[in-house]
């Protein structure tokens, strides 16, 4: 499956699953985004580079264990054709192992050619090929998935909404949540009043400098008291 146009960034998935795909990327500004070819997605099936009759992507783990490993034999063929020499896209595996993901990462994946994304399924992946092809692991948190694919769109998404004409003129990107270290303020909208619950009257006040002043505040505390890893890096 291929989409968008060949401009902008490009994001190429190897997966078991190509049908999961685009999946919740196709909706909203997102998928928008795609059709106006600000970044395209195309998946390849990793089972269209099996050897075999019976199109076998994995075998049982070397020195035991439960499960399946997905070979490496078959997973180099397929990044060998996903991005075939002089492409100079970033290769990932999405891995629990992996480095966790940051605002930061997604930053600097948005500002490069786009990211060929390798999606784990049962035990995991060959080591050999994650050496072989230097595939950079990335994770999305210290939890198990079934499987790459959530955590390769959770990228991907990330990713897309910072790139240029996605979001849109006024998007606020630069005020979100990690972009200067802090967690965002809280958000408020109308009615004014809700099951006895008032907007706070400062955001109301029609007082630019005070709404400014009350969000960094809200920003720090919130930042102080549920991220103390983050609040230990803040530098304002
Ligand atoms: N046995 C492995 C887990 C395999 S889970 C281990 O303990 O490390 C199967 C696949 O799901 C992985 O290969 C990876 O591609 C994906 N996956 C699971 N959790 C993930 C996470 N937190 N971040 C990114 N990918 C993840």
């Amino acid at each position: 499956m291929a989409s968008g146009g060949t401009t902008g960034w490009q994001a190429s998935v190897i997966t078991l699953f190509p049908e999961l795909f685009p999946g919740p990327l196709g909706a909203s500004v997102i998928g928008r985004g795609i059709e106006r070819g600000a970044f395209s997605l195309e998946t390849h099936s990793l089972r269209d580079f099996a050897t075999d009759r019976h199109r076998t992507v994995d075998d049982t783990p070397a020195g035991g264990g439960a499960g399946m490993v997905l070979r490496p034999d078959i997973l180099a063929r397929a990044i060998d054709h996903a991005a075939p020499e002089g492409d100079t896209r970033p290769r990932i595996v999405m891995s629990p192992r992996g480095v966790p993901l940051t605002q930061e990462r997604v930053r600097a994946l948005a500002a490069g050619p786009g990211a060929v994304i390798v999606c784990g399924r049962f035990e995991g992946i060959d080591q050999r090929v994650i050496d072989a092809r230097a595939l950079e692991e990335i994770s999305i948190g210290d939890y198990v998935l079934a499987g790459g694919e959530v955590a390769a769109m959770v990228l991907i998404e990330a990713v897309a909404r910072l790139l240029p004409g996605v979001l849109g003129a006024g998007a606020s990107a630069g005020e979100e949540s990690f972009e200067d270290g802090l967690l965002e303020y809280p958000q408020y909208t109308r009615p004014q009043s809700f099951e006895g619950r008032e907007i706070p009257g400062v955001l109301v006040s029609g007082d630019h400098g005070r709404v400014a002043q009350w969000r960094l505040e809200q920003a720090r505390e919130l930042t102080r008291t549920r991220r103390p890893d983050l609040w230990a890096r803040y530098r304002p």
